[in-house]
């Protein structure tokens, strides 16, 4: 746990009881801060009031008295409107942070020298932290990884000279954290997504641009125009910037020529790794995740042989294009994580004989937009409530059969795919609906495919962490 020190003595407002308020409530009280907790649903503050945490109504505080209010960044602070605890803070002029904030004044004050990698984007924040904190721990540094993936920020272990932290930060984090300030600042892509959020593309791209406006070095994907204009007026102002581009041979910069990933300056390019034989990163889209971990890596510091080396070790992530098995030329892959047709397209496109499982509970636009893939589809296999609609979509345009579960669609698509001459063919589970017709959430879907396809006979387990 990393104790909050620079509040000892005052008395901080905390709104958001889930598991990263839970911490930094924590870690709050052990720097010696006065807490008063809440959230909107009275369980939450019955169980934290049952675990020590000092709980109270926030209507009915002395706001003058309080020196922050710290909030979960799952509750509004613009958008569709400030949550009331927002509202009554701004009434008594209080500042409005997160657990992050927290965290980059703890490091400032104690280790500043402490390399700090925050990333955030649209699409690959995760994939793109694990990667790094994964070839980071790989070459033997100190490395703590958190904020939107695992843990709490706050329940890492506190900043130290030599300490490397990777943090993954979603747009309600960056809000939420002013004075932010990495080492190495990554904004992979930007398009339209929680824009509910937000209210325009504009404001969401401004709080995104935050991130790397703030880092010593700014790693910036410039496939979008909205990251590319970013980049430029980042560069006006003399900011170190690293352009990165998964399709475009950038003259200055970091980007992919097939499976090598170049660094280019002033129009000489030279390969600084190579994808090729890494399993867990095929796929353009991981192409631009890989670029940005090279990037980040490189400015803190670690050597190239260091950073191959962990790039090819790297396990991937559950859920996102895993590999969960092989059976002679057949490869098992789960991409449960793909819960809309935008989010299929990357696994659609990185396979080219491609025995897809799909459907589930259906999203507005159904696989319309997903046609330019249907050639590489030898056979669909279709489950839950979106059957009917996907298959009325594939048309004459694709091989289907209804499979109805996803255990039978397993089964069928193994067999089918068994007897394919291709050198390669591969059993895809990327749904490109939501799982709550048949399943919990993503993960358990994932989860279940994976057993269910560990289950068939031959089949080899690749990974086994997972
Ligand atoms: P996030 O944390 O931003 O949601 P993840 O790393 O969890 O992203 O990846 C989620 C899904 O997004 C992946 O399964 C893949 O389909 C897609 N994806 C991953 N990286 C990228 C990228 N750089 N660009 C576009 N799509 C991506």
């Amino acid at each position: 746990m990393i104790p909050v020190r620079s509040f000892a003595g005052r008395k901080v407002a905390l709104f958001g009881l889930g598991g990263s308020g839970m911490a930094t409530a924590r870690a709050l009280a052990a720097g010696g801060a006065q807490v008063v907790a809440f959230d909107d649903n009275p369980d939450s503050v019955k169980k934290a009031a049952a675990e020590g945490i000092a709980t109270g109504d926030l209507h009915g505080i002395d706001w003058s008295g309080v020196a922050s209010l710290v909030l979960s960044p799952g509750v509004p602070l613009t958008h569709p409107k400030p949550h009331w605890s927002v509202d009554l803070a701004r009434a008594a002029n209080v500042e409005v942070i997160g657990d992050i904030e927290l965290f980059a004044r703890e490091r400032r004050a104690s280790a500043p020298e402490a390399p700090l990698i925050a990333i955030t984007g649209t699409n690959g924040k995760s994939t793109t932290t694990a990667l790094i904190a994964h070839i980071l721990s790989a070459a033997g540094r100190d490395t703590q990884m958190g904020g939107n993936i695992g843990r709490a920020i706050l329940s890492l272990e506190p900043p130290a000279r030599n300490r490397f932290y990777v943090v993954e930060c979603s747009s309600y984090q960056i809000d939420l954290a002013p004075s932010l300030d990495p080492t190495a600042g990554i904004l992979l892509n930007l398009t339209p997504d929680h824009i509910d959020r937000h209210g325009t593309m504009q404001h969401y791209a401004d709080v995104k641009a935050r991130l790397v406006e703030a880092s010593r070095t700014a790693i910036v994907g410039v496939d979008d125009a909205f990251c590319a204009g970013i980049a430029e007026r980042l560069e006006r102002t003399g900011r170190d910037v690293v352009r990165i581009s998964k399709r475009l041979a950038i003259p200055d910069g970091l980007y992919a020529d097939g499976e090598r990933l170049m660094m280019a300056e002033r129009g000489r390019a030279r390969p600084v790794a190579s994808l090729a034989g890494i399993g867990s990163l095929r796929g353009q889209h991981n192409a631009q995740n890989a670029l940005a971990a090279v990037a980040a890596c490189l400015a803190v510091g670690l050597g190239e042989a260091e950073i191959q080396a962990g790039l090819a070790s790297f396990p991937g992530l559950a859920h996102r294009m895993e590999r969960v098995g092989q059976k002679g030329r057949v490869l098992f892959v789960n991409d449960s994580k793909a819960t809309n047709a935008d989010a299929a397209a990357p696994a659609l496109s990185s396979f080219s004989r491609i025995y897809w499982i799909a459907g589930g509970l259906p999203k507005e636009g159904g696989i319309a937009s997903l046609a330019g893939h249907f050639p590489s589809i030898a056979k669909a296999y279709l489950i839950g409530e979106a059957a009917p609609a996907f298959a009325a979509t594939l048309g004459e345009a694709v091989p289907y059969e209804i499979a109805g579960t996803l255990q039978a669609a397993v089964e069928h698509a193994a067999r089918d795919a068994s007897s394919d001459p291709a050198d390669e063919s591969v059993v895809l589970l990327s749904p490109a609906c939501a799982s709550f017709d048949q399943f919990r959430n993503f993960e358990v879907r994932g989860d279940t495919f994976r057993t269910a396809v560990r289950q068939l006979d031959g089949v080899t387990p690749i990974g086994g962490t997972h």
